[in-house]
């Protein structure tokens, strides 16, 4: 088992030259990114893994994010302590517990009933009170909770789920990796601005595909 000082070491190398040194610069995310002991969320055999810079893989075929990933999202969200995000994709619960840190409240959505279950426990445990979880097709978004800030979908859609715009708070964000799977998807920010979206190319990512109901 790593110590916690070398897993104090490896946060701070990530903090510093796999995030600061790649453009991550708003501080509250870095600070959001410090808080969150990601050892908590991988498999315990990838404990002393935590910190490296890649996704790791978890159950189901699906992964934890990298950590610059999780924070490039939360820097293009640009979210405030007010505001109030979604995301789809909710996996091990890392990134909701990065944007719990940054946002008044995360609603998050898995289709894997498992995950979602183990993620629930693992924030509950942790002390994130406000993230709320739910299971199903976060396609449709989540009309109860709406409307919302920020919408970050942390797996890869063909195109940009329709339901979204109408969720969304004027001036809101989405945060989405848009891309056949496989290939690389690009990174996209919708603003909604005058009931219409504005669209931004943030560069290339690489996710797991986001798997819709119908
Ligand atoms: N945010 C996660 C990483 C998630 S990987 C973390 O920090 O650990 C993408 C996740 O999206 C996977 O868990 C996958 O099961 C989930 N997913 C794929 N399609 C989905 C859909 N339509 N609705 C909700 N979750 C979905």
């Amino acid at each position: 088992m790593p110590s916690e000082n070398s897993l104090a070491d490896a946060k701070q190398q990530m903090l510093d030259q796999h995030l600061r040194a790649r453009g991550i610069t708003e501080e509250r995310v870095l600070d959001a990114m410090r808080r969150v002991p990601r050892e908590e969320f991988v498999p315990a055999a990838l404990r002393e893994r935590a910190y490296d810079d890649r996704a790791l893989p978890v159950e189901f075929e699906q992964t934890i994010s990298q950590p610059y990933t999780v924070a490039f999202m939360a820097q293009a969200a640009g979210l405030q302590t007010h505001e109030r995000v979604l995301e789809i994709g909710t996996g091990t619960g890392y990134g909701a517990a990065v944007l719990s840190h940054l946002a008044s409240k995360v609603c998050t959505i898995e289709r894997w009933p498992d995950l979602r279950k183990s993620a629930t426990e693992r924030l509950e445990r942790l002390g994130f009170r406000n993230v709320v979880t739910k299971f199903g097709d976060g396609s449709h978004g989540w009309m109860e909770q709406s409307p919302f800030d920020v919408i970050v979908v942390t797996a890869a859609a063909e195109r940009l789920p329709a339901a979204f715009l109408d969720q969304l708070t004027e001036g809101g964000r989405i945060i989405i990796p848009i891309g056949k799977p496989g290939v690389g998807q690009t990174m996209i920010r919708f603003t909604r601005r005058i009931g219409k979206l504005r669209e931004e190319n943030l560069g290339m990512f690489s996710f797991v595909p986001l798997v819709c109901d119908s």
